[in-house]
Protein backbone atom coordinates (compact mmCIF):
# COMPACT_ATOMS: atom_id res chain seq x y z
CA UNK A 1 0.00 0.00 0.00
CA UNK A 2 2.99 2.53 0.31
CA UNK A 3 1.00 4.22 3.14
CA UNK A 4 0.61 7.66 4.69
CA UNK A 5 3.90 6.89 7.45
CA UNK A 6 6.70 8.97 5.85
CA UNK A 7 9.98 8.36 7.45
CA UNK A 8 12.73 11.60 8.80
CA UNK A 9 14.45 13.29 6.75
CA UNK A 10 17.58 12.16 8.53
CA UNK A 11 16.37 8.56 8.27
CA UNK A 12 16.19 9.29 4.72
CA UNK A 13 19.74 10.69 4.70
CA UNK A 14 21.19 8.11 7.01
CA UNK A 15 19.26 5.33 4.99
CA UNK A 16 21.11 6.41 1.86
CA UNK A 17 24.24 6.34 3.94
CA UNK A 18 24.19 3.02 5.37
CA UNK A 19 23.18 1.70 1.64
CA UNK A 20 25.71 3.23 0.19
CA UNK A 21 28.33 2.01 2.19
CA UNK A 22 26.52 -1.29 2.98
CA UNK A 23 24.81 -1.78 -0.66
CA UNK A 24 28.47 -1.25 -2.62
CA UNK A 25 29.27 -4.58 -1.85
CA UNK A 26 26.19 -6.15 -2.67
CA UNK A 27 26.34 -4.19 -5.78
CA UNK A 28 29.55 -5.30 -7.02
CA UNK A 29 28.65 -9.57 -5.74
CA UNK A 30 25.45 -9.20 -7.41
CA UNK A 31 26.88 -7.66 -10.76
CA UNK A 32 29.19 -10.76 -11.00
CA UNK A 33 27.02 -13.82 -11.24
CA UNK A 34 25.09 -12.91 -14.51
CA UNK A 35 21.76 -14.56 -13.58
CA UNK A 36 21.79 -13.56 -9.41
CA UNK A 37 21.50 -15.95 -6.58
CA UNK A 38 20.24 -19.68 -6.41
CA UNK A 39 16.89 -19.90 -4.63
CA UNK A 40 16.38 -22.60 -2.72
CA UNK A 41 13.66 -25.08 -3.13
CA UNK A 42 12.74 -24.26 -6.28
CA UNK A 43 12.12 -27.23 -8.65
CA UNK A 44 10.22 -27.55 -11.64
CA UNK A 45 7.41 -29.53 -10.10
CA UNK A 46 6.53 -26.87 -8.06
CA UNK A 47 2.84 -27.63 -8.21
CA UNK A 48 2.73 -31.56 -7.28
CA UNK A 49 5.06 -29.98 -3.64
CA UNK A 50 2.48 -27.53 -2.36
CA UNK A 51 0.91 -29.57 0.78
CA UNK A 52 -1.52 -26.24 1.12
CA UNK A 53 -5.30 -27.38 1.07
CA UNK A 54 -7.56 -24.49 0.48
CA UNK A 55 -8.26 -22.50 4.10
CA UNK A 56 -12.07 -23.49 4.56
CA UNK A 57 -14.01 -20.34 5.14
CA UNK A 58 -14.98 -18.86 8.45
CA UNK A 59 -18.07 -17.22 7.08
CA UNK A 60 -21.38 -17.94 4.90
CA UNK A 61 -21.91 -14.89 2.70
CA UNK A 62 -24.33 -15.82 -0.29
CA UNK A 63 -23.54 -15.71 -3.18
CA UNK A 64 -19.95 -16.83 -3.18
CA UNK A 65 -18.35 -16.66 -6.04
CA UNK A 66 -15.78 -19.83 -7.05
CA UNK A 67 -13.85 -19.46 -9.81
CA UNK A 68 -10.22 -17.89 -10.39
CA UNK A 69 -9.18 -15.17 -9.16
CA UNK A 70 -6.08 -12.33 -10.23
CA UNK A 71 -4.34 -10.46 -7.57
CA UNK A 72 -3.32 -7.19 -9.12
CA UNK A 73 -1.36 -5.81 -6.62
CA UNK A 74 1.33 -7.59 -4.20
CA UNK A 75 4.75 -6.14 -3.18
CA UNK A 76 7.12 -9.17 -3.42
CA UNK A 77 9.92 -9.71 -1.07
CA UNK A 78 12.92 -8.59 -2.30
CA UNK A 79 15.77 -10.28 -3.10
CA UNK A 80 18.75 -8.70 -0.58
CA UNK A 81 18.60 -9.04 3.10
CA UNK A 82 20.98 -5.93 3.42
CA UNK A 83 18.34 -3.78 1.65
CA UNK A 84 15.81 -5.14 3.86
CA UNK A 85 18.08 -4.54 7.10
CA UNK A 86 18.88 -0.90 6.44
CA UNK A 87 15.24 -0.50 5.13
CA UNK A 88 13.42 -1.53 7.89
CA UNK A 89 15.66 0.06 10.20
CA UNK A 90 15.56 3.73 8.94
CA UNK A 91 11.66 4.04 8.28
CA UNK A 92 10.18 0.99 5.88
CA UNK A 93 7.44 -0.70 8.26
CA UNK A 94 8.37 -3.81 6.93
CA UNK A 95 10.71 -5.22 4.09
CA UNK A 96 10.80 -9.20 3.96
CA UNK A 97 13.08 -11.10 2.11
CA UNK A 98 12.26 -13.74 -0.43
CA UNK A 99 12.94 -16.69 1.71
CA UNK A 100 12.37 -18.78 4.06
CA UNK A 101 8.13 -18.72 4.63
CA UNK A 102 8.38 -16.15 1.71
CA UNK A 103 10.52 -18.24 -0.63
CA UNK A 104 9.15 -18.29 -4.20
CA UNK A 105 7.86 -21.67 -3.91
CA UNK A 106 6.12 -20.77 -0.55
CA UNK A 107 4.27 -17.97 -2.42
CA UNK A 108 3.64 -20.02 -5.21
CA UNK A 109 1.92 -22.44 -3.09
CA UNK A 110 -0.17 -19.91 -1.01
CA UNK A 111 -1.29 -18.12 -4.17
CA UNK A 112 -2.46 -21.75 -5.55
CA UNK A 113 -4.10 -22.47 -2.31
CA UNK A 114 -6.68 -19.53 -2.57
CA UNK A 115 -7.36 -19.88 -6.16
CA UNK A 116 -4.88 -17.12 -7.50
CA UNK A 117 -4.20 -18.03 -11.07
CA UNK A 118 -2.29 -15.01 -11.28
CA UNK A 119 -0.47 -12.11 -9.04
CA UNK A 120 0.89 -8.89 -10.35
CA UNK A 121 4.02 -8.93 -8.09
CA UNK A 122 5.83 -5.64 -7.97
CA UNK A 123 10.09 -5.79 -7.06
CA UNK A 124 12.17 -3.01 -5.57
CA UNK A 125 15.41 -2.91 -7.29
CA UNK A 126 18.05 -0.25 -6.52
CA UNK A 127 21.29 1.53 -7.86
CA UNK A 128 22.67 -1.10 -5.12
CA UNK A 129 20.72 -4.00 -5.89
CA UNK A 130 19.83 -4.26 -9.29
CA UNK A 131 20.25 -7.72 -9.86
CA UNK A 132 17.07 -9.29 -11.75
CA UNK A 133 18.37 -13.36 -11.71
CA UNK A 134 15.94 -14.15 -9.15
CA UNK A 135 13.03 -13.13 -10.83
CA UNK A 136 14.11 -14.39 -13.94
CA UNK A 137 14.46 -17.74 -11.88
CA UNK A 138 10.76 -17.01 -10.94
CA UNK A 139 9.75 -16.63 -14.21
CA UNK A 140 11.26 -19.90 -15.45
CA UNK A 141 9.57 -21.90 -12.32
CA UNK A 142 6.37 -20.45 -12.78
CA UNK A 143 5.46 -19.40 -16.09
CA UNK A 144 2.21 -17.36 -16.04
CA UNK A 145 1.71 -17.21 -12.27
CA UNK A 146 3.73 -13.75 -11.82
CA UNK A 147 3.48 -10.79 -13.52
CA UNK A 148 6.29 -8.86 -12.29
CA UNK A 149 6.77 -4.96 -12.60
CA UNK A 150 9.78 -3.57 -11.36
CA UNK A 151 9.43 -0.42 -8.54
CA UNK A 152 11.21 1.99 -8.07
CA UNK A 153 12.28 2.83 -4.72
CA UNK A 154 10.91 5.61 -3.40
CA UNK A 155 14.14 7.67 -2.21
CA UNK A 156 15.09 9.60 -5.33
CA UNK A 157 18.89 8.90 -4.78
CA UNK A 158 18.39 4.87 -4.52
CA UNK A 159 17.04 5.22 -7.97
CA UNK A 160 18.30 3.65 -10.84
CA UNK A 161 19.12 5.86 -13.89
CA UNK A 162 16.49 5.83 -16.72
CA UNK A 163 18.62 4.60 -19.35
CA UNK A 164 19.41 1.82 -16.84
CA UNK A 165 16.14 0.90 -15.84
CA UNK A 166 15.16 0.61 -19.74
CA UNK A 167 18.52 -1.46 -20.02
CA UNK A 168 17.86 -3.69 -17.08
CA UNK A 169 13.85 -4.27 -17.33
CA UNK A 170 13.80 -4.97 -21.24
CA UNK A 171 16.89 -7.51 -21.46
CA UNK A 172 15.80 -10.46 -21.01
CA UNK A 173 13.07 -9.12 -23.16
CA UNK A 174 9.48 -9.79 -21.77
CA UNK A 175 10.45 -10.77 -17.99
CA UNK A 176 9.00 -7.33 -16.87
CA UNK A 177 4.82 -6.58 -17.96
CA UNK A 178 5.09 -2.79 -16.19
CA UNK A 179 6.57 -0.58 -14.10
CA UNK A 180 5.26 0.00 -10.70
CA UNK A 181 3.87 0.79 -8.08
CA UNK A 182 5.36 4.11 -7.98
CA UNK A 183 3.89 5.79 -4.73
CA UNK A 184 3.64 9.52 -4.72
CA UNK A 185 2.61 8.95 -0.57
CA UNK A 186 6.13 7.71 0.10
CA UNK A 187 9.70 8.78 1.13
CA UNK A 188 11.31 11.87 -1.43
CA UNK A 189 8.50 10.84 -3.98
CA UNK A 190 5.93 13.02 -2.00
CA UNK A 191 6.90 16.00 -3.66
CA UNK A 192 7.03 14.96 -6.57
CA UNK A 193 4.64 15.28 -9.96
CA UNK A 194 4.42 12.26 -12.33
CA UNK A 195 5.47 14.86 -14.70
CA UNK A 196 9.06 15.69 -12.84
CA UNK A 197 12.00 13.51 -13.84
CA UNK A 198 12.44 10.53 -13.47
CA UNK A 199 9.02 9.56 -13.69
CA UNK A 200 8.43 11.42 -17.53
CA UNK A 201 11.52 9.16 -18.36
CA UNK A 202 10.08 6.28 -16.88
CA UNK A 203 6.71 6.00 -18.67
CA UNK A 204 8.47 7.02 -21.80
CA UNK A 205 10.25 3.55 -21.41
CA UNK A 206 6.51 2.33 -20.51
CA UNK A 207 5.14 3.12 -23.88
CA UNK A 208 7.79 2.49 -25.93
CA UNK A 209 8.19 -1.36 -24.49
CA UNK A 210 4.53 -1.63 -24.44
CA UNK A 211 4.35 -1.95 -20.49
CA UNK A 212 1.54 -1.07 -17.75
CA UNK A 213 2.03 1.69 -15.61
CA UNK A 214 1.06 1.14 -11.82
CA UNK A 215 0.93 4.58 -10.02
CA UNK A 216 -0.84 5.62 -6.53
CA UNK A 217 -1.09 9.29 -7.21
CA UNK A 218 -1.11 11.74 -4.04
CA UNK A 219 -4.36 12.90 -3.35
CA UNK A 220 -3.63 16.22 -4.97
CA UNK A 221 -2.68 14.47 -8.37
CA UNK A 222 -6.12 14.66 -10.49
CA UNK A 223 -5.06 16.68 -13.04
CA UNK A 224 -2.22 15.49 -13.44
CA UNK A 225 -3.69 11.94 -14.10
CA UNK A 226 -5.81 13.24 -16.25
CA UNK A 227 -3.32 15.02 -18.15
CA UNK A 228 -0.90 11.89 -18.25
CA UNK A 229 -4.14 9.65 -19.96
CA UNK A 230 -4.60 12.27 -21.99
CA UNK A 231 -1.11 12.32 -23.65
CA UNK A 232 -0.57 8.90 -23.40
CA UNK A 233 -3.46 7.47 -24.71
CA UNK A 234 -1.21 3.86 -25.73
CA UNK A 235 -0.24 3.36 -22.16
CA UNK A 236 -2.28 1.30 -20.17
CA UNK A 237 -2.19 3.10 -16.33
CA UNK A 238 -3.22 0.70 -13.30
CA UNK A 239 -3.76 2.88 -10.19
CA UNK A 240 -5.08 2.58 -6.83
CA UNK A 241 -5.03 4.68 -3.45
CA UNK A 242 -6.83 4.99 -0.15
CA UNK A 243 -9.55 7.27 0.38
CA UNK A 244 -8.23 10.35 -0.19
CA UNK A 245 -7.82 8.95 -4.21
CA UNK A 246 -11.29 7.51 -4.61
CA UNK A 247 -11.73 10.61 -7.43
CA UNK A 248 -9.79 7.80 -9.49
CA UNK A 249 -13.28 6.45 -9.76
CA UNK A 250 -14.35 9.46 -11.66
CA UNK A 251 -12.11 9.36 -14.07
CA UNK A 252 -12.63 5.67 -15.59
CA UNK A 253 -15.58 6.43 -17.85
CA UNK A 254 -13.76 9.20 -19.58
CA UNK A 255 -10.18 7.69 -19.91
CA UNK A 256 -10.75 3.94 -20.76
CA UNK A 257 -6.35 3.54 -20.89
CA UNK A 258 -7.04 3.67 -16.75
CA UNK A 259 -7.99 0.69 -14.55
CA UNK A 260 -8.27 0.90 -10.74
CA UNK A 261 -7.44 -2.07 -8.14
CA UNK A 262 -9.26 -1.97 -4.80
CA UNK A 263 -7.96 -3.79 -2.20
CA UNK A 264 -6.39 -3.25 1.31
CA UNK A 265 -8.61 -0.30 1.76
CA UNK A 266 -11.80 -2.56 1.51
CA UNK A 267 -10.16 -4.36 4.32
CA UNK A 268 -8.09 -2.35 6.71
CA UNK A 269 -5.00 -4.35 6.02
CA UNK A 270 -2.96 -1.71 7.35
CA UNK A 271 -5.15 -0.44 9.86
CA UNK A 272 -8.68 0.06 11.08
CA UNK A 273 -7.37 3.35 13.76
CA UNK A 274 -5.87 6.25 13.80
CA UNK A 275 -2.99 5.13 15.89
CA UNK A 276 -2.03 2.51 12.67
CA UNK A 277 -0.53 5.47 11.20
CA UNK A 278 2.46 5.73 13.43
CA UNK A 279 2.89 1.95 14.61
CA UNK A 280 2.63 -0.65 11.89
CA UNK A 281 -0.78 -3.12 12.19
CA UNK A 282 -0.08 -6.47 13.76
CA UNK A 283 -1.23 -9.60 12.08
CA UNK A 284 -2.90 -10.35 15.33
CA UNK A 285 -4.52 -7.46 15.47
CA UNK A 286 -5.74 -7.48 12.19
CA UNK A 287 -7.20 -11.13 12.14
CA UNK A 288 -8.85 -10.35 15.29
CA UNK A 289 -10.48 -7.08 13.61
CA UNK A 290 -11.55 -8.87 10.48
CA UNK A 291 -12.95 -11.76 11.80
CA UNK A 292 -15.23 -9.25 14.37
CA UNK A 293 -16.04 -6.96 11.06
CA UNK A 294 -16.30 -9.41 8.16
CA UNK A 295 -19.53 -9.13 6.85
CA UNK A 296 -20.00 -5.49 7.78
CA UNK A 297 -16.56 -5.06 5.85
CA UNK A 298 -17.99 -6.50 2.66
CA UNK A 299 -21.13 -4.59 2.92
CA UNK A 300 -19.44 -1.25 3.42
CA UNK A 301 -17.50 -2.30 -0.18
CA UNK A 302 -20.19 -3.69 -1.95
CA UNK A 303 -22.26 0.02 -0.71
CA UNK A 304 -19.75 1.59 -1.81
CA UNK A 305 -18.48 0.26 -4.93
CA UNK A 306 -20.92 -2.43 -6.45
CA UNK A 307 -22.86 0.51 -8.47
CA UNK A 308 -19.22 2.25 -9.92
CA UNK A 309 -17.64 -1.44 -10.80
CA UNK A 310 -21.03 -2.16 -12.45
CA UNK A 311 -21.10 1.36 -14.68
CA UNK A 312 -17.34 0.96 -15.69
CA UNK A 313 -17.47 -2.81 -15.70
CA UNK A 314 -13.99 -3.33 -17.55
CA UNK A 315 -11.64 -1.02 -15.57
CA UNK A 316 -11.80 -2.19 -11.83
CA UNK A 317 -9.56 -5.32 -10.53
CA UNK A 318 -9.11 -6.71 -7.26
CA UNK A 319 -5.75 -6.95 -5.42
CA UNK A 320 -4.49 -7.69 -2.06
CA UNK A 321 -1.97 -5.40 -1.57
CA UNK A 322 -0.04 -7.56 0.40
CA UNK A 323 3.56 -6.24 1.97
CA UNK A 324 4.51 -6.91 5.58
CA UNK A 325 5.76 -10.65 5.92
CA UNK A 326 2.81 -11.50 8.06
CA UNK A 327 0.21 -10.62 5.10
CA UNK A 328 1.58 -13.62 3.29
CA UNK A 329 0.28 -16.02 6.04
CA UNK A 330 -1.96 -18.77 5.17
CA UNK A 331 -4.81 -17.00 7.70
CA UNK A 332 -4.62 -13.91 6.73
CA UNK A 333 -4.28 -14.93 2.99
CA UNK A 334 -7.43 -16.83 3.47
CA UNK A 335 -9.29 -14.28 4.93
CA UNK A 336 -8.18 -11.95 2.23
CA UNK A 337 -9.41 -14.32 -0.39
CA UNK A 338 -12.41 -14.82 1.37
CA UNK A 339 -13.62 -11.25 1.25
CA UNK A 340 -12.94 -10.94 -2.35
CA UNK A 341 -14.69 -14.32 -3.16
CA UNK A 342 -17.70 -12.76 -0.70
CA UNK A 343 -18.03 -8.83 -2.59
CA UNK A 344 -17.95 -10.56 -6.40
CA UNK A 345 -20.68 -12.49 -5.20
CA UNK A 346 -22.35 -9.55 -4.70
CA UNK A 347 -22.11 -8.27 -8.18
CA UNK A 348 -23.78 -8.84 -11.28
CA UNK A 349 -22.80 -12.30 -12.62
CA UNK A 350 -22.29 -10.47 -15.92
CA UNK A 351 -19.05 -8.55 -14.55
CA UNK A 352 -18.27 -11.09 -11.69
CA UNK A 353 -15.44 -12.74 -13.77
CA UNK A 354 -14.14 -9.38 -15.39
CA UNK A 355 -13.51 -8.04 -11.94
CA UNK A 356 -12.17 -11.32 -10.62
CA UNK A 357 -9.63 -12.01 -13.54
CA UNK A 358 -10.62 -10.82 -16.74
CA UNK A 359 -9.81 -6.98 -16.52
CA UNK A 360 -6.36 -8.03 -15.37
CA UNK A 361 -5.71 -9.88 -18.01
CA UNK A 362 -6.36 -7.81 -20.52
CA UNK A 363 -4.53 -5.04 -18.24
CA UNK A 364 -1.37 -7.34 -18.63
CA UNK A 365 -2.29 -8.14 -22.54
CA UNK A 366 -3.08 -11.57 -22.17
ZN1 LIG B 1 -0.19 1.97 -2.95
Amino acid sequence: MFNQRGFSLFGIFFLVAVVVVGGTAFYFASRQKSSGKKLVGVTKQSREQCDLKPKPREFSLAPYYSGPLVDAHVHMPIASRIVATVAKQFGFEDMPVLEGELSPQNLFCLFESEGIKQTIGFHMLSKFSPSTGHIEQMAKNYPGKFAHFYLPPPIHELLISPAETEAIITQPQGLFRGIGEISFEKGTFTRASPFDQPFSDLIEIARKHKLVVMIHPAASHQDEIKKLATQFPDVTFLLHGGQEQEWIAGLLASHRNLYYSLDANMTSLYGFERRHDSEPITKEQWLAFIRQNFDKKVQEATSKWKAKIEANPDQYVWGTDRWYGWQFDYEVGGLLEEFARSLVGKLDPAVQQKFAYQNAERLLGQ
